[in-house]
Parts: structure tokens; C-alpha cells; sequence
């Protein structure tokens, strides 16, 4: 017996760089192709200032412009693009139920590009200035801090690329870093370092929030000699990283430790069936260029998934 007829071939969750290209795959062989996406297309490369490194754009391209284009791409050969998170996934008779918040999506293959989200420093007071100084994106926020002076958390790519952005609002970025030498890329290194609004502060983490209404400063611990000092500043960007979005995998798909979906040859999950690419794949490179890469891999994985069920 044939599988029976569900409403899509595949169904795409996530519209970050990983999950367009796999839309822009699927849509062109001809599968019908529903792509969920919570938020914005492009995911976390639509809240990024300018991208530098992806190749045939040599004076750079804005991540809005980037995801739009590619959304517009995917969706000109086919692509359904509906925002909904996905919430979890059932395989019965053969065939994929994703369950978004008041709907059921159907599909015959599924492919997860779902990403990650930026992760919180997880100190007092974090939570309740979100919004009122403390921000995760800085090209949401960052114009809002028009002459005042940020902290900027973390020592990756993230941190400095933002950080360099926001000098175009703040009179002084601070970078608080927990250790005494930066993970960023040496380019990026090198423009953080030697730029005059960018100060830094090492070996040294963030340990409350200091403010009522909105955030007025920052307690700071050395972690070497365990010193406290309170730091003035009107806003705190925090940029420490990722945390995968798996929850609604959880006890379907095969997990790391981290909770990024295990893939094997093909980008095939333990589930047949169901793909992973992108930022929410163990062991991805976290650049839009191998994400889309990705998303390609796992598109034509999936076409030959479908024609060896047919
Ligand atoms: P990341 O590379 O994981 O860096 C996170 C930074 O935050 C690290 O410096 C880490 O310190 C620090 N950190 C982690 N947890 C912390 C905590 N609880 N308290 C204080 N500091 C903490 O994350 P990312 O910068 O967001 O980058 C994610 C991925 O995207 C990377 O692969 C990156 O290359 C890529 N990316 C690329 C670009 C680009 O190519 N232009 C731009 C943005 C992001 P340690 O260094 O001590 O671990």
C-alpha cells in the first residue's frame, strides 16, 4: 500500500538561510512545499546589520534585504510561507502531522531548519529591563541609544559585529568578556580593537542587572580575583551565544547533549523522513553560506526520500 495523499510533499520548519534554500530546492523539483516560520523570514540573519561574507555581494548585503530576497526566491517557484511556530510532530499512517499552535500541518517529508535563539545571561534583573535596556538584537534596538553608552556581553562574532554597529548610536561600546582573548573572527577582532569607541573589560562577567524603570548600570565580576564593581551604563546588549530550537523534537528526533539535532549521511535525522540543516544541526557550520548549503543538501535528500517511497 502506497502512502496515502497528504496536503503537502514537504514541509519546511524554520526560514532562516537554511530553510529558504531548502524551500527554493523542493519548490523548484516540483514538490509542493509549506514552510512555517514564527518570526521573520531569514531568522537570525534578518536581525543582522550588514553580511560581509556572502559570496557575489563584495560591498556586503543588509540581512533584511538578503532574507527578502531569498523568501521572495522561494516563493516564486511555489513556496507557501505561513507564520506559525511549530509545536510538535506526530508521524501517523505514514505521513508527518506538525502541530502549530491552533492547526495541523501535513506532510510527507519533513525538513528542520528551525535554528537557534539567542541565549540570556540568566542574572537578576535580566528579565524584567528587557525592553527598557537590555536588548538581544541591536538593530532593533541600537537606535535608541542615540549618544549614551552601552555594554556590550560576549567575546564572539556576534558581539563584536554588533558592537561595531552600535557604534554608530552610543558614544562607548564596553565589551565585557569572561576571558582575556576574543572568539571572533581575527577580521572582526581587529576592527573591535582597535576602534576608538570600543573599550573593553577582561576575564570579567555580568552578574545582575542594576536599575528600577530601565537599566541604569551593571555588576561586574573578575572572575581571576573574584572583584566586584559596579559599572554605569544606559543599555546592556548581550550576545552569548545560541541555544537550539528543538523543544518540539524532543522525544521524536535524536538529540546531542546541546539538544542540536544528530544527522547522519544525507542530513537524515533517526527518523526516516525527516531532515536537518542549518544552525539547528549538530556539528553546523553557524555561516548563511554552509547554512544554505545545508539547506540544499537536505532539500535533495528529501526529493529522493519522496521518489523511493513512490
Ligand atoms: P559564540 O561564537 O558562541 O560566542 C559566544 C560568546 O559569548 C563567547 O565569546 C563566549 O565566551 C561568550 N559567552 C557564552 N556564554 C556566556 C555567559 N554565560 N556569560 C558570558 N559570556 C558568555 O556565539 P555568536 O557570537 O553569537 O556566534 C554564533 C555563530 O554564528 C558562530 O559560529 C559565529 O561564527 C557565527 N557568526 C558569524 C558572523 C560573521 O561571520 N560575521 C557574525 C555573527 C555570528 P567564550 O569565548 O569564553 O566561550
Amino acid at each position: 500500500m502506497g502512502i496515502p495523499p497528504a496536503s503537502k510533499d514537504v514541509l519546511i520548519i524554520g526560514g532562516g538561510g537554511a530553510g529558504l534554500t531548502a524551500a527554493l530546492y523542493t519548490s523548484r523539483a516540483k514538490l509542493s512545499t509549506l514552510l512555517l516560520e514564527k518570526l521573520t523570514p531569514g531568522g537570525q540573519i534578518a536581525l543582522t546589520d550588514l553580511v560581509e561574507n556572502y559570496p557575489g555581494f563584495p560591498e556586503g548585503v543588509t540581512g533584511t534585504d538578503i532574507s527578502q530576497r531569498m523568501e521572495e526566491q522561494a516563493k516564486r517557484y511555489g513556496t507557501e510561507v505561513v507564520y506559525e511556530e511549530a509545536a510538535g510532530i506526530e508521524k501517523k499512517n505514514g505521513i508527518f502531522q506538525v502541530k502549530a499552535l491552533d492547526k495541523t500541518f501535513q506532510a510527507r517529508a519533513v525538513i528542520v531548519a528551525s535554528g537557534a535563539s539567542y541565549r540570556n545571561l540568566g542574572v537578576p534583573k535580566e528579565r524584567e529591563l528587557t525592553g527598557r535596556g537590555v536588548s538581544y538584537c541591536a538593530t532593533c534596538d541600537g537606535a535608541f541609544f542615540k549618544g549614551k553608552e552601552l555594554v556590550v556581553v560576549g567575546g564572539g562574532d556576534s558581539a563584536m559585529q554588533e558592537g561595531l554597529f552600535l557604534t554608530r548610536f552610543a558614544t562607548k561600546i564596553t565589551v565585557v568578556h569572561r576571558r582575556d582573548k576574543l572568539r571572533a573572527s581575527p577580521l572582526l577582532q581587529e576592527r573591535a580593537l582597535h576602534h576608538p569607541q570600543m573599550k573593553f573589560i577582561w576575564d570579567t562577567v555580568v552578574t545582575e542587572v542594576l536599575g528600577e524603570k530601565k537599566v541604569e548600570g551593571v555588576r561586574l565580576k573578575h572572575v581571576k580575583n573574584g572583584k566586584a564593581q559596579d559599572f554605569k551604563t544606559d543599555g546592556v546588549f548581550v550576545f552569548v551565544g545560541h541555544d537550539p530550537n528543538t523543544g518540539f523534537l524532543k522525544g521524536l528526533v535524536e538529540l546531542d547533549g546541546k539538544g542540536y539535532v544528530k544527522t547522519s549521511e544525507g542530513l537524515k535525522t533517526n527518523v526516516p523522513g525527516i531532515f536537518a540543516c542549518g544552525e539547528v544541526r549538530s556539528g553546523a557550520v553557524k555561516q548563511l553560506v554552509a547554512c544554505c548549503g545545508e539547506g540544499c543538501e537536505a532539500a535533495l535528500a528529501a526529493q529522493a526520500y519522496l521518489e523511493n517511497q513512490e
